[in-house]
């Protein structure tokens, strides 16, 4: 593989130290990645904010451009991209192909949103205006399961509000990253986007860092308190999109047969490493036997292999911790349910481990309870729809949910009793950038895509003036 470098005021630089980046296919090594020490770290924050008030003082019209040049760079180097991402994260090529372009959407969407003047009001007695300033600094730090995808819901709205950025990837997934920062660095002015990578080692000093003024977070519940706690010091503003434990409940008028493959992508894309899948399901008990049926029918059907290998649909699990996390979900499994699709890790090298269904089992199991983040899916079975809705709310969790049946009125009134952030009827996972996007409960603080996302990089100002 090629070589990669930080992004550090205008100029690709090597790291102070390196750090290995495996493929979770194989097991190899990839290539030795610069990994960064508090002083790289600082010298980006430095840049950053040096650049930020020329940066804050461009015209919109001419951020915007330069945003629409990164889109048209990501497309145009989407195959490049695509490959790393696959190679690093372990998703089939298809997917990387997909998350690549999604992320020029991204770009493209937030290019063309403003950030108009709100006159709040002009009469004899006042005039009121309402401005939306840029903060500052920038630190947005990444997880593994979508490196570019969810740097694409950060860095577009961030630069085009006026704001300069410090990015950090995910340690096991730095790569493709790194290669768009490399491809983007002439577009931008020196210092506007800077991107290092670390070894799990340099969020904190990212998220104390006083010149930061906000941190743009997407990771795990317990690493946003960390994040939240630590930014509660300088004040800074932070977004939090954070874990989840989505409830798909499934009422007795749903066709089992038609609702089996939305309901196991929704389960299993990116082998289950989603923020937003379906991660336990309940079934009403008049259909239970023939859902269980259907998901172990795709469960068996899937092909799970290297996602360099065309047709292949699952990858492996993403990195050896995950994997090992998962293992012990299959452990639990095994002793609180009955394992009917999968449940065993697969005898090659590689963190391969085929779409697990498991049913008869309930609450009380890690499994139903924790966030699994991994191609195990519990079926859990009910009688009455307001016990269904009762458990699916009876978690600290509140990112997503959704509702399956044949009478779109039953499933609304059920939608709106779910306690999640988004609920979606009859599928699960259909996003886009226009549509608003965040977290319930313990799953986050924030939002992020459309208007109110843009508007969570930025300070509201209003000019109050006497007449
Ligand atoms: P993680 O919390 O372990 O890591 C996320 C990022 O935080 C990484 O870049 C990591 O290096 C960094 N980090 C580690 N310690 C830090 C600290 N003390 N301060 C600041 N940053 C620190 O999460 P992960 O394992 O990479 O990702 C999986 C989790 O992310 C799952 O819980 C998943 O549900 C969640 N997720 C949420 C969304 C969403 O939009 N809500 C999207 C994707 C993933």
């Amino acid at each position: 593989m090629e070589n990669f470098n930080f992004l550090i005021n205008g100029r690709l630089v090597a790291g102070a130290k390196t750090m290995p980046v495996v493929n979770p296919a194989t097991e190899e090594v990839l290539v030795q990645c610069p990994r960064a020490s508090e002083e790289q770290l600082n010298e980006a924050v430095a840049a950053a904010k040096a650049a930020f008030p020329a940066w804050a003082a461009t015209p919109i019209e001419e951020r915007r451009k330069l945003i629409v040049r990164m889109a048209e760079t990501i497309e145009k180097n989407c195959a490049d991209l695509a490959r790393i991402l696959t190679q690093e994260q372990g998703k089939p090529l298809a997917d990387a192909t997909a998350e690549t372009m999604g992320m020029a959407g991204f770009f493209r969407y937030f290019a063309s949103l403003d950030l108009p003047l709100r006159v709040i009001e002009d009469s004899k007695g006042r005039k009121v205006e309402a401005y939306r300033r840029p903060l500052g600094v920038i630190g947005a730090i990444i997880p593994w399961n979508f490196p570019l995808m969810i740097l694409s819901f950060k860095l577009p709205p961030a630069l085009l509000a006026g704001n300069t950025l410090v990015v950090k990837p995910a340690p096991t997934t730095p790569l493709a990253s790194l290669k768009f920062a490399e491809l983007v660095a002439d577009i931008l002015p020196k210092g506007v986007l800077n991107f290092i990578a670390d070894a799990n080692d340099l969020g904190d000093a990212l998220t104390h860092h006083p010149d930061v003024r906000k941190i743009s977070f997407t990771g795990s519940t317990a690493t946003g308190k960390k994040v939240m706690a630590s930014a509660a010091e300088t004040l800074k503003r932070i977004t939090l999109e954070l874990g989840g434990n989505d409830a798909g409940v499934v009422l007795d008028d749903a066709k089992p047969k038609a609702v089996a493959k939305g309901i196991f992508e929704g389960a299993f894309q990116n082998s289950g490493q989603v923020c937003l899948a379906i991660k336990r399901l309940y079934v009403h008990e008049s259909i239970y036997d023939e859902m269980c049926h259907e998901l172990v029918q795709l469960a068996e059907a899937a092909v799970v292999d290297d996602g360099l290998k065309q047709g292949t649909q699952l990858g492996p699990l993403q990195n050896k911790m995950q994997y090992e996390k998962v293992k012990g979900f299959l452990d639990d499994a095994r002793k609180n349910g009955k394992v009917v699709a999968g449940g065993e890790v697969m005898d090659r090298p590689g963190y391969f481990i085929r779409p697990t269904i498991v049913r008869d089992i309930s609450e009380g199991s890690r499994l139903v309870d924790e966030e699994q983040f991994g191609p195990v899916l519990p079926v859990l079975k009910y009688s009455d729809t307001d016990e269904a809705i009762k458990r699916a709310n009876n978690t600290t969790y509140g990112l997503g949910a959704s509702v399956w049946s044949s009478n779109l009125e039953r499933a609304h009134d059920v939608a709106s009793r779910l306690e999640a952030g988004t609920v979606w009827i009859n599928k699960h996972l259909d996003m886009a950038p226009h549509i608003p996007f965040g977290g319930a409960k313990n799953s986050g603080l924030g939002t992020e895509f459309a208007e109110e996302g843009l508007n969570e990089f930025t300070q509201l100002q209003v000019i109050n003036m006497a007449r």
